[in-house]
């Protein structure tokens, strides 16, 4: 977990988040497998640390509907085509990975948020100086 970042992999949520549209459910993480299990123990391959994965315990749920739903389907067509072509390559690629990876923003922001309370607050002064639009 420490790895990963203490989110889940795949979602990029953050243990005791709340999903987007479901305020009410906090994310908990638990530990997946890239590989899973059976088809590991079918090679004669180790399940190892490098196999494991953060999931939150959403994501490691196995997959409920493979039938997909087409009113779903057609709001996220309709998002993804209103998106950047940048931020299309980015969604390609952590589809086709099945992982969401992490930008440096991303990294540094988890670094920042468990900072202690003085250190957080010079960081923002430092933020709020060094971020102010130029002349
Ligand atoms: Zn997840």
């Amino acid at each position: 977990m420490e790895r990963d970042g203490r989110r889940c992999v795949v979602c990029g949520t953050a243990a005791g988040e709340s999903y987007p549209g479901d305020p009410t459910n906090k994310a908990r993480l638990t530990i997946g497998h890239r590989v899973p299990q059976e088809r590991l123990r079918s090679r004669g391959a180790a399940d190892d640390i490098d196999n494991w994965r953060t999931e939150c315990a959403r994501c490691n749920e196995p997959v409920r509907d493979a039938i997909p739903d087409p009113i779903q389907y057609d709001e996220v067509l309709a998002q993804v085509k209103r998106m950047s072509r940048d931020n299309k390559r980015t969604l390609l690629s952590w589809l086709e990975r099945g992982e969401r990876t992490r930008s440096e923003l991303d990294r540094v922001y988890d670094l920042a948020r468990i900072l202690g309370q003085t250190e957080k607050e010079h960081l923002v002064a430092y933020l709020q100086t060094s971020s102010a639009p130029s002349r």
